[in-house]
């Protein structure tokens, strides 16, 4: 009998998977497709090694401004995707070594809940092997952690099923020529990021998004500058898609105009949505709505021996919530773990010093490209909507001696840092430029352990950096 099972080895479940392993602890890893999840194969890691080649590719022809000359620079799609191949598979690789090392024994196929385990009796699982196998097996386990992550939402256009012009962010990231036109549906992160990659790639690339801005999360003050540093990526804001010919999208405009985007592909990237079936919600009766499967902040379904962490859950879909949630839920199963076992098991995790309680205000985000976007706590527009009083600084990146050093000023950006009038703590902070997703988790310490203004004007940051700017905002307060 396992101590624990867990469907899906994404981020939330190896790293579950990994942590409750250290503590030697006997787990199942139950995966249909491949190790790494959404987030190493079809997510943040393929698209991250694209947008570093396509932004070597940029800079090789922009050099001349740097006084640094190459000719003939071109790139090779074939060889990009050859490298990204190969930065998945070690890393893929990297994780079955760790599955190795802590004892985790993975078995593919799809996991399905058969029975929840009651009191201190066991839970089952169900696993149809790919292919059919030699049928389905069972394994028992004293607690179940579901991590089945999220899939494209798909919202039904007419003309979009079945289209082979119109491609999910999985489908295109495994095209096989860099398409001379592309209009991407939904101006979110995922949009953003493959309308930036492929237009540095010569595509002409036009957005459409219902929203009257980009990437619903980001400060209204910053969504300007991204879109400007994209140029000349077409932005269509405001505006709903009404149906897609071939690869035409037909779409009413915000003063209802009908317009027509013509391309050669179409990207649908209208959001994701979490898998709520297939893994036996059914079986087990764990409370989900419409957003994913409902957890409290340790992780726990409504279901006692069933926890829940990652995209399912539809709070946060990052793969860094992700992996904080498997630990909020890795420290909590222990602990049960230990309960159910009379104190034989000797969890560590539920000794931790730190409460593990899964928090939501300090979850950094951020947007890949040649020029980057990120952001941690509220926004201008949410204090105003909450009637909180805050103070704000923005200061341009262009002040900063690195990025002065590193870019052209074709490229602006720059860092607000909020703060709240009455406590001083710091509750939000912004960035359009480089480095932004580099340095972000700095502004998510900040408001995680709650300095004040004050704190931050004693802190001392590395000159020059871009960085720096946040200190320099807060001066600024
Ligand atoms: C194009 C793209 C770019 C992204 N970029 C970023 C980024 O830069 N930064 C970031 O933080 N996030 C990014 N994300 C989001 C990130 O990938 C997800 O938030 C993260 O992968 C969620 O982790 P998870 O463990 O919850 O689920 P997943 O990574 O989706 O893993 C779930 C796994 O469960 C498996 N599974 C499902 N059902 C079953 C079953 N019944 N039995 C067995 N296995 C099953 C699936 O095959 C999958 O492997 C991106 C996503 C996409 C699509």
């Amino acid at each position: 009998m396992y101590d624990l099972a867990i469907i899906g080895a994404g981020p939330a479940g190896y790293l579950a998977a990994e942590r409750l392993g250290h503590e030697k602890k006997k787990i199942l890893l139950v995966e249909e497709k491949y190790l790494g999840g959404t987030c190493l194969n079809e997510g943040c890691i393929p698209t991250k090694t694209l947008v570093n080649s396509a932004k070597l590719y940029v800079h090789a022809k922009e050099g001349g401004k740097f006084g640094v000359h190459a000719e003939g620079v071109s790139f090779d799609w074939g060889a990009v995707q050859k490298w990204k191949n190969e930065v998945t598979g070690k890393l893929r690789d990297g994780i079955a070594a760790m599955m190795k090392m802590y004892g985790v024994d993975v078995a593919p196929g799809r996991g399905e809940i058969v029975a929840a385990p009651s009191g201190s009796g066991s839970g089952r699982i169900r696993v149809s092997r790919p292919g059919g196998g030699a049928g389905p097996l069972e394994y028992e386990a004293r607690a179940i952690l579901v991590s089945p992550g999220s899939v494209p939402a798909l919202p039904p256009i007419p003309g979009s099923r079945n289209n082979p012009l119109v491609l999910d962010s999985t489908a295109l990231l495994q095209t096989t020529a860099v398409p001379e036109k592309l209009t991407v549906i939904g101006g979110g992160v995922i949009g953003v990021e493959f309308a930036g990659l492929f237009s540095a790639l010569g595509a002409k690339v036009t957005v459409i998004e219902m929203m009257d801005e980009i990437v619903p999360f980001m400060d209204r003050e910053h969504s300007p500058l991204l879109r400007r540093a994209m140029k000349p990526v077409e932005f269509r804001l405001g505006c709903r898609v009404e149906k897609i010919e071939g690869a035409a999208v037909h779409y009413t405009t915000k003063d209802g105009k009908k317009e027509e985007a013509r391309a050669d592909l179409v990207l649908m990237a209208a959001g994701r949505r979490p898998v709520l079936e297939g893994w036996g919600a059914e079986n087990s009766g764990i409370d989900s709505g419409a957003k994913g499967a409902v957890v409290d902040d340790r992780m726990r379904t409504s279901v006692p021996g069933i926890w829940a962490a990652g995209d399912v859950t539809g709070r946060s879909l990052l793969a860094h919530s992700a992996y904080r949630m498997a630990e909020v839920a890795a420290a909590d199963i222990s602990a049960y773990l230990d309960r159910t076992d009379g104190g034989a098991a000797g969890g560590k995790a539920a000794a931790q010093a730190v409460p593990n309680r899964m928090r939501y205000n300090a979850i950094p985000w951020a947007v890949y490209g040649v020029t980057e976007a990120a952001g941690v706590g509220i926004t201008s527009q949410e204090a105003a909507a909450r009637g909180t009083a805050v103070l704000e600084s923005s200061l341009p990146m262009r002040i900063s001696g690195r990025f002065a050093a590193e870019n052209t000023f074709a490229g602006q950006g720059a860092v607000k840092v909020i703060a709240s009038a009455e406590s001083r703590k710091i509750l939000g902070v912004h960035a359009v430029g480089a480095y932004a997703s580099e340095f972000i988790w700095g502004g998510a310490a900040l408001i995680e352990q709650e300095f004040r203004i004050e704190d931050v004007k004693q802190m001392i940051f590395p000159h020059p950096t871009v960085c720096e700017l946040i200190r320099d905002a807060v001066w600024g307060l």
